[in-house]
Order: C-alpha cells, then sequence, then structure tokens
C-alpha cells in the first residue's frame, strides 16, 4: 500500500508540475497567445457550452471507432458540411444514421490533420472542442480537393490555398467596388459598418495591387456585396444563431459576403472586453471572408486570417506572412507594403494590442489556475 500511495503522490507532483510548466508557458507567450494544441483554454470553453449549435458535441467525447451514440449523425452532418464526408445517400432518408464506421474515423484524420491536432481517428477532448469553435462556414473541402494542407505540423511552410481552379478576379480588374446592401437585420450603425468593412478591405489594398472603394449602387456597379442574414437567406447555406457558423463568402467573381445576424457583433471598441461570452469581432471576421471573395481557401497555419475558426472575444486582423504570399501569389504584391511583422507562422496568433489584453487576462486565469494547483501541491505533500 506504501508504494501505491507513495506512486499516486508522485502522480499528483508531476500533475502540479506540469500545471505549473503551462503557467510560465501561458505567461511567457503572451504576445503569441497560443495554447498547446490539445489543452482547451477554461475561458474558451464556456461561450461553447453554452449558445453554441455545436454545444452538443461534448456528448460525443471519446466515441471511436465500433461506437454507437445519438448524436453520431449530427456531427456526420458537420463532417459532411466542411467537406469531409459526402452527403448521406439518398436510400438512407437523407440522414446519416448514429454509427462511428470506417468513414467517419477517416474524416475526423483528415480534420485532425487540417487542424493540427493529435491525428487519432477518435473524438478526443481537444477535437470535440475545435469542432464546437465558432468558425467561417465555407468547406475546408471542397469537391474532394482539401484546401487545407496536410502538413500543418511542418513549422515555417507556407500552407494558403486557392479554391478549386483557382478562380480569381481579373488581372486587369484592379480596382473593385463594394456594397453594404442587407443591414435591416443587424444595429450596428451604417457609418459604424463602412468604416468597419474600408479597415478590413484596407488590410488586402496594403498587400496588394488591388483597391476597393465602397459604392452605394448595389445593383449598379458593384462587384462586392455585403449584407446581414438570419437563417435561410436563399443560398442554401442557412445560418444557425450565435456561434457556429458565423459568416461565408463565394470564390471569385461570385462577389457575396454573408454574415449571421444573430450574432453578437463588436463593431468598435475592445472586443476581448465585451460583456458578451460570445462577443465575434466583426472586423476580424470581414478580414477573413474578404480573403475568400478573392479567391484564397483555407490555410492550416493557425496564425493566418485564413485559419477557420476564430475564438469569441478575439481580434484577429493582421494577415500572416501565410495570407499575405497567398495573396500576392494571385494579384501581385504592393512594392510600398512593409510586411508582417515576423512571427512563427505555426504559433503566432498575429494579434494586435487589443487581442493581446485578452490574451493577457487568460494567462492571469491560468496563474490562478496554477496557484490553485500549486496548493494541492501542498496538500499532497502533506499526506
Ligand atoms: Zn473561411
Ligand atoms: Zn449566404
Amino acid at each position: 500500500m506504501a508504494s501505491t500511495s507513495s506512486a499516486s503522490r508522485l502522480m499528483v507532483l508531476l500533475a502540479a508540475a506540469a500545471a505549473m510548466v503551462l503557467v510560465v508557458l501561458q505567461a511567457s507567450t503572451v504576445s503569441a497567445a497560443s495554447l498547446p494544441s490539445g489543452l482547451p483554454d477554461p475561458d474558451d470553453l464556456k461561450p461553447l457550452l453554452s449558445h453554441n449549435p455545436w454545444s452538443a458535441f461534448q456528448n460525443l467525447s471519446g466515441c471511436h471507432f465500433g461506437d454507437e451514440r445519438q448524436g453520431l449523425g449530427k456531427l456526420k452532418d458537420y463532417l459532411s458540411h466542411f467537406g469531409y464526408l459526402p452527403t448521406p445517400p439518398p436510400s438512407n432518408d437523407s440522414k446519416f444514421n448514429d454509427m462511428f464506421d470506417a468513414d467517419m474515423e477517416q474524416a475526423i484524420r483528415t480534420y485532425q490533420q487540417n487542424f493540427g491536432l493529435d491525428v487519432t481517428g477518435q473524438l478526443d477532448p481537444s477535437t470535440v472542442t475545435k469542432m464546437m469553435s465558432p468558425r467561417c462556414g465555407v468547406a475546408d473541402i471542397i469537391n474532394g480537393t482539401s484546401t487545407m494542407a496536410k502538413s500543418a505540423s511542418i513549422h515555417g511552410r507556407n500552407l494558403y490555398s486557392y479554391f478549386p481552379g483557382s478562380p480569381s478576379w481579373p488581372r486587369s480588374k484592379k480596382s473593385l467596388k463594394y456594397a453594404i446592401t442587407a443591414t435591416s437585420a443587424t444595429t450596428i450603425d451604417r457609418a459604424t459598418l463602412s468604416q468597419v468593412f474600408a479597415r478590413a478591405f484596407a488590410r488586402w489594398s496594403e498587400a496588394t495591387t488591388l483597391n476597393f472603394t465602397e459604392t452605394t449602387d448595389a445593383a449598379g456597379d458593384a462587384d462586392i456585396t455585403i449584407g446581414f442574414h438570419g437563417g435561410e437567406h436563399g443560398d442554401g447555406e442557412a445560418f444557425d444563431g450565435p456561434l457556429g457558423t458565423l459568416a461565408h463568402a463565394f470564390s471569385p467573381t461570385d462577389g457575396r459576403f454573408h454574415l449571421d445576424a444573430a450574432e453578437a457583433w463588436v463593431a468598435g471598441g475592445d472586443v476581448s472586453r465585451a460583456k458578451a461570452d460570445d462577443a465575434v469581432d466583426l472586423e476580424s471576421v470581414a478580414v477573413h471572408e474578404i480573403g475568400h471573395l478573392l479567391g484564397l481557401g483555407h490555410s492550416a497555419v493557425e496564425g493566418a486570417i485564413m485559419y477557420p475558426t476564430i475564438t469569441s472575444r478575439t481580434r484577429k486582423v493582421d494577415l500572416a506572412s501565410d495570407d499575405v504570399v497567398g495573396i500576392q501569389s494571385l494579384y501581385g504584391g504592393n512594392p510600398n507594403f512593409k510586411g508582417v511583422t515576423p512571427s512563427t507562422p505555426t504559433s503566432s496568433r498575429e494579434m494586435d494590442s487589443g487581442a493581446a489584453a485578452g490574451a493577457l487576462s487568460r494567462a492571469r486565469s491560468g496563474f490562478f489556475a496554477g496557484v490553485a494547483m500549486a496548493a494541492g501541491l501542498a496538500l499532497a505533500l502533506s499526506w
């Protein structure tokens, strides 16, 4: 018994030490604000468990090949929507069953590869947490072609992608006009919207030879139309209320960019201090969707604007080198572009000061968790 007791003390010691290492890691990477993959941030989890169309996925944590559990069919819908599974066969009422089959296992492996997670083929907690995260509605795999490179673990490699066939705006067309068309479903005032979208477009024009101007003549000369919509809105890509899918945009030269009107959009100020847990920064999502409007698909680089998920109450508006190389390959570079802040492409979230404040508060909460673990360590030692 004595050996068992000392072994369990050792385990507690090791766990406490690991927690302290995590705290140090968090505190020392405030500017990068990136947690090691597989360790969900408790602050990030909170909104995911309340108003979130995908919160039921948490009940599937631990499921693996051969399991049958209620809700797995819904997760197959999710995997199908984002391109990881084909649509269900019409013979089956067009509904997926709740069996964790080989196709599902392979789909989860591909998903894990794309998001830099441990490739287990199982619904481990870090995979389920990632799947519950708010994200862009554009699929990661389109017509069987993964828009996210399969080697997300290779550091320093560019992982940007294009839509199948690499559609882009014609090389001769350097000036694009956008119109903000559907605003009745949002309470954000028109002037603020104009400012937010102008700043978001500027991120891309700084790096390229493209330029963007707002027009009020949506029916006439607008190349791009931007609008807020709720639920079904006529393109077969229904929105799903707070969190879940935030927005989507179509590849060139379609020009449609739709935002889910039900999100708790923040259009100004410091989103990391927003009262609502599910607050989403409008400008951050706009910068991402404009990438799609210009022809970029999703990137497996977590710090890239074109990474598919975003954490609520987080601002992420600076192009990463991955985004810049991708867009410049399509349209050429702006000779006056100063370049991105040097960073490690796979670990940095390219955050600005506003987001760093949120990261700091997270680092602080990590610190308190560390204090609690240290208290646990003291208890363990006094057995
Ligand atoms: Zn997207
Ligand atoms: Zn739409």
